[in-house]
């Protein structure tokens, strides 16, 4: 009889926080195993804007230090994706130019920010707009479908093992602790597992995670010149996000639709004509794809990081609308955990836990 294969950790989903977990802990030498319901980064990571939100204005208070600390490690995180995969993904560091909503106006922390003079950073801005109130924000954005198909290349070089095409139904347990997930069409054998299943985590039992899809819809422009807009602009109608090809991603939607990932041409047509309005120049500017996607919320906006009650099963999920942002910290902190190692960063706000009353 042969022996049965077994891995030291199975992570459940393939989307960004899964391959690079997978990833950082095939560097600290463990066995690893991805398995994907579908194809990897094809779900919210493939439809996320990619801003890289460090913002005290709109990041809540309890992710802060999380959401600093992984702004910080962007550049090494793409430089290494990029070192290792030898694909570019398009790590921009042109900064925000943030246009204030009401709410934010009352905010304390707007005095902290510096005033961005808009006519000087971008030319393309009709001086009505010029005059408005505006704010400069160190800020960096990535391209998320080039940085999920940097992590996939990476794992696999990596020697992490793949299944794809078949969902986890359950974790399975031997005398109480994790021992690896069934699949509908066969079952894997781990000592640890790491539900990193998104949208979808709350769906894997034996526990119940309340997590939950929430809808962004999107549309992407090709810009008349490449450089028409450098910085990613944020209005409360809307966002843009320039691309170093010219692209321009036009977002986004935040919509309780259950798993409907449906564009719905009014409401692309709502956000090309917001975009229209913010930077009249790009009338003639050819819309080359809308598409949705679905991030894992959660009833108080804010990631489940940690053990769950089962020994041997771990979860990283619900990072909502900043799961590209948190990726590199997110990995750091999981990576410890999973490993036994305790974490520097306080994760009890993050407990899954939590939500049991
Ligand atoms: C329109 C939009 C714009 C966004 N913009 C930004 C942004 O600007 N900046 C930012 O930081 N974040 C942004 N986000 C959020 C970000 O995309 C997510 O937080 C992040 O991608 C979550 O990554 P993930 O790996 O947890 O989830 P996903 O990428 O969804 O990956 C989860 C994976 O698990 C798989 N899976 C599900 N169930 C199972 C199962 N039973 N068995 C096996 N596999 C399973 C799925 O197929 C999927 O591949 C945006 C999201 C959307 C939708």
């Amino acid at each position: 009889m042969g022996c049965v294969k077994t891995w030291d950790v199975i992570i459940v989903g393939g989307g960004i926080i899964g391959l690079s977990l997978a990833i950082s802990l095939r560097k600290r030498g463990a066995k690893v195993l991805v398995v994907e319901r579908g194809e990897p980064g094809r779900e919210a990571s493939h439809a996320a804007g990619g801003m890289l939100v460090d913002c005290l204005l709109e990041t809540p208070a309890a992710l802060q230090p999380l959401a600093t600390a992984s702004a910080g490690m962007y550049p090494e995180f793409a430089y290494e994706l990029e070192v290792e995969s030898g694909m570019k993904v398009d790590l921009r560091d042109q900064g925000t130019i943030l246009f204030p909503s009401a709410e934010h106006l009352r905010h304390k922390a707007l005095a902290t920010l510096g005033a961005a003079c808009v006519s000087e950073l971008e030319p393309a801005f009709p001086a009505s707009d010029v005059r408005r109130q505006a704010f400069y924000l160190q800020e960096r954005s990535v391209d998320p479908r080039a940085l999920s198909a940097a992590a996939l290349k990476t794992a696999k070089h990596r020697g992490v093992d793949f299944s794809t095409g078949d969902p986890v139904t359950t974790v399975n347990l031997s005398n109480g602790r994790a021992s690896g997930v069934t699949t509908r069409k066969t079952a894997f054998r781990g000592a640890k597992v790491v539900n990193c299943a998104g949208a979808w985590s709350g769906q894997i039992g034996p526990h119940t995670f309340p997590t939950r899809p929430v809808k962004g819809q999107m549309l992407c422009l090709a810009m008349p010149s490449r450089t028409l807009l450098k910085h990613v602009i944020r209005t409360p109608e809307v966002y843009l996000i320039p691309r170093s090809d010219g692209r321009l991603l036009v977002g986004a939607t935040v919509e309780e639709a259950g798993f409907d990932k449906r564009t719905v041409p009014s409401t692309i047509q709502r956000l090309h004509r917001a975009a229209l309005a913010l930077v009249p120049k790009l009338a003639d500017a050819r819309i080359l794809e809308d598409w949705a996607g679905l991030r894992p919320g959660t009833p108080d906006a804010l990631p489940i990081l940690g053990e769950t009650p089962t020994p041997g099963y771990f979860v990283a999920t619900g990072h909502f609308r900043d799961g590209i942002l948190l990726a590199p910290i997110t990995v750091q902190v999981m990576a410890d955990v999973v490993m036994g190692v305790k974490s520097e960063f306080d994760l009890s706000p993050f407990c899954c836990g939590r939500f049991s009353s």
